[in-house]
């Protein structure tokens, strides 16, 4: 769909979504009632910003005080054909038909096709990942499932070779292991197995992991972000180009503290809502930063794109109003060779923030201001906040000092 209509689109099943969880959802119902909304004051995406974010602990403790689902669920509980137990404990309701597009919108972006007999190495047990979501994706669009759940590596090799399965779903770390027992029972990854494509979830994927893999195997892998909560988040397509948001979720960026929208562009957290009826949760606050964006791919999805998860809220500090991490920082300090130890120190300097890059140098360079130079842009391009470089004598920065000091002081 055009963005124009997709938006329409997303927009009117907002509105039915809304009108049935005050209905159906003591949970939904309780929190307009707290801010004094009616569902008639939700028409859009903007008018969610009006909705407090629900954070996961609040579901946690709303679920001890009124168990299983704390009141969040949208049909009675004699309806439900599975009640999952995630860590925490949380519990969450397994609808008779599942109907979510999501996972399965992910796995044929990324190259699943009817008649694929596909792994599912997700664990079955409690969590309702496997089970529930991969199991009935890999239905919906055709696919034949393997139920084998996590563990007994060698079994799953012989399995894989013998059963001729061609997909893979699973963490990224769980493929490395069937890689490496298989090369260990002597088998060529290329010629003895016949794994073509892969659907990775719940394990952060770095990029070295994924071409090794990819290049072991001669498979294309694509992964997959969500919860266990509001599911499928985002997913990606061939271009490998950030992750779509599914066309049955709608994802905001908010500055955590206020719950405000943020627009393209900007890091904040990734705050969801489902449409789905039976657990129709609104506005769930994931503590995963990302940024989203709405440039085209050239997949010819219009869907706009979360770049990749960055971290968690609670490791995040602000600078002049934007979010910092300390893996931006690390990202920084490793597209230049010549610093050895390095941390980002925050100051407060005429009421206005400032953020000073401080390295230590592995041996002297000759022009150190090109490199200063240098630094502070990729600063720039990496933080998107402004920072100063400054080197110090070796020594000064000690072992295993904080990524990112905040000296800042509001006096
Ligand atoms: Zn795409």
């Amino acid at each position: 769909m055009p963005n124009k209509k997709r938006i329409d689109h997303v927009n009117q099943k907002l509105r039915g979504i809304i009108q049935y969880a005050y209905k159906h959802s003591v949970a939904v119902r309780s929190k307009l009632d707290s801010v004094r909304l009616k569902p008639k004051d939700i028409q859009t995406i903007k008018d969610l910003e009006k909705i407090p974010v629900t954070k996961k602990t609040e579901l946690m403790e709303l679920q001890r005080k009124n168990p299983p689902f704390g009141g969040f669920e949208g049909v009675p509980i004699h309806e439900l054909r599975w009640i999952f137990i995630s860590p925490g404990p949380i519990h969450e309701p397994g609808e008779v038909e599942y109907d979510e597009l999501g996972w399965a919108q992910g796995m044929y972006a990324g190259g699943f096709r009817p008649g694929d007999i596909a792994v599912n190495t997700f664990s079955y047990h409690m969590v309702p990942f496997a089970l529930l979501m991969v199991d009935n994706s890999l239905h919906r669009i055709g696919c034949v499932s393997i139920p084998t759940g996590i563990g007994n590596t060698e079994q799953q090799v012989n399995i894989i070779r013998n059963l001729k399965a061609n997909a893979y779903c699973g963490t990224p770390s769980f493929l490395l292991n069937i890689a490496e027992k298989a090369e260990e029972m002597g088998l060529d990854l290329k010629r003895d197995l016949s794994l073509r494509v892969g659907f990775v979830a719940a394990e952060m994927l770095p990029e070295s992991l994924r071409s090794k893999l990819e290049e072991k195997f001669g498979m294309i892998i694509r992964q997959a972000y969500g919860t266990a909560d509001v599911r499928c988040l985002g997913y990606e397509c061939l271009e490998k180009n950030g992750m779509h948001v599914p066309d049955d979720k709608i994802v905001e960026i908010v500055d955590p503290e206020t719950g405000k929208q943020l627009g393209p562009g900007k890091m904040g957290e990734i705050v969801a809502t489902t449409f789905n009826k039976t657990y129709p949760i609104i506005r769930f606050g994931t503590g995963d930063l990302s940024i989203l964006t709405e440039t085209p791919c050239p997949c010819g999805r219009t869907s706009p794109r979360l770049l990749k998860i960055l971290g968690r809220v609670d490791q995040a500090t602000k600078v002049r109003g934007l979010f910092v991490l300390p893996g931006q920082v690390d990202e920084v300090a490793s597209k230049h060779p010549q610093i050895a130890r390095y941390q980002a120190v925050l100051t407060r300097k005429e009421h206005k923030d400032e953020m000073t890059f401080r390295a230590e140098l592995k041996e002297d360079v000759p022009q150190p201001e090109t490199l200063k130079e240098e630094i502070e842009k990729s600063i720039r391009d990496v933080m998107k906040v402004r920072g100063d470089v400054e080197f110090v004598a070796k020594g000064t920065i000690p072992e295993g000092a904080k990524k990112i000091e905040d000296q800042r002081t509001w006096e």
